[in-house]
């Protein structure tokens, strides 16, 4: 392991025990993740990946047009990698004695006999092929939702390292201006104030960071400050709720000139049910389906 993957896993593990401390409601389900986070972060230290590589004409059209970069089936994954870590999920899995356990111990079962093709199984999750990933459960006989999270899991190193491969392609502080993120099309599943007050959202499947207006809901677009508001609790500053009437969507914001603490994104957004909880009371729906952002 390279000392920057030490670094980090300990940065994670003392964002950890600090949202613990502060709210240990969160205990059971922070140390679940950070042993997911800190699994994928070692990964992807040792993750070799095809990086984005595209002509100059194709880049302008795509930007100019605001096409995203990618479709997620051109995404490269480095499947070797991806294997090791979706057997190591499993064991944190079978470990946690979740909700997902009982499966996960198929799941793990299932690849220790070789019968998982892992190029069937992500292809089937990068094309968005729910018919053939529903088929790969049915026929390991086990629950589709918990092959879904692991098997997304275990190749986000991969599609991180793509994105951010990518996003040489983009100047950062250029407002994007599209709710759907330019490298994949997929939506934010966060948004943030940084350094100098300027907003981000960050793609809910490669997490790809892009700068956005304030004033905007990513999901419908709207921009009319009549219709955009937010919830917050006075406890707790450093985050908000932008919501959006027109389109009753809404999306959880970390103020990060805030937190004094190191700022793992990944960990905001799973310690932060209880704002989703409130969104949902508001009669607000998330913008991108919660049970793939835990
Ligand atoms: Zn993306
Ligand atoms: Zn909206």
């Amino acid at each position: 392991m390279t000392d920057i993957t030490n670094e980090t896993a300990g940065r994670i593990k003392k964002t950890a025990n600090a949202i613990k401390k502060s709210r240990p409601a969160y205990s059971t389900i922070v140390d679940f993740y950070e042993k997911i986070f800190t699994a994928q972060e070692k990964s992807a230290a040792k993750s070799e990946i095809k990086p984005a590589q595209l002509s100059d004409d194709i880049v302008s059209i795509k930007t100019n047009e605001k096409f995203p970069l990618y479709s997620l089936s051109e995404f490269s994954v480095d499947i070797n990698s991806a294997r090791k870590l979706f057997k190591k999920i499993c064991k944190i899995i079978n470990k946690s004695g979740n909700h997902m356990s009982t499966a996960s111990q198929i799941i793990f079962a299932a690849n220790e006999n070789k019968k998982i093709d892992f190029n069937e199984l992500y292809a089937a999750l990068l094309h968005d092929d729910d018919e053939s990933f529903s088929n790969i459960a049915a026929k390991l006989n086990t629950d589709r939702d918990a092959l879904a999270f692991i098997t997304y899991n275990s190749i986000k190193p991969s599609l991180s390292m793509f994105a951010e491969s990518a996003s040489k392609y983009f100047d950062k502080d250029n407002i994007w201006g599209k709710g759907y993120c330019p490298v994949c099309g997929n939506a934010p599943v966060i948004s943030t104030f940084e350094s100098d007050g300027q907003r981000f959202l960050t793609c809910s499947f490669c997490w790809h960071k892009w700068a956005a207006t304030r004033l905007f809901c990513p999901f419908c677009e709207n921009k009319d400050s009549k219709s955009l508001h937010y919830l917050f609790s006075e406890d707790e500053k450093e985050y908000r709720i932008d919501v959006c009437d027109r389109c009753n969507k809404y999306i959880k914001n970390v103020d990060t000139r805030i937190i004094t603490r190191f700022i793992y994104l990944p960990l905001e957004q799973i310690a932060t049910l209880h704002l989703d909880i409130m969104a949902k009371e508001k009669g607000f729906e998330s913008g991108v389906p919660l049970e793939l952002q835990v």
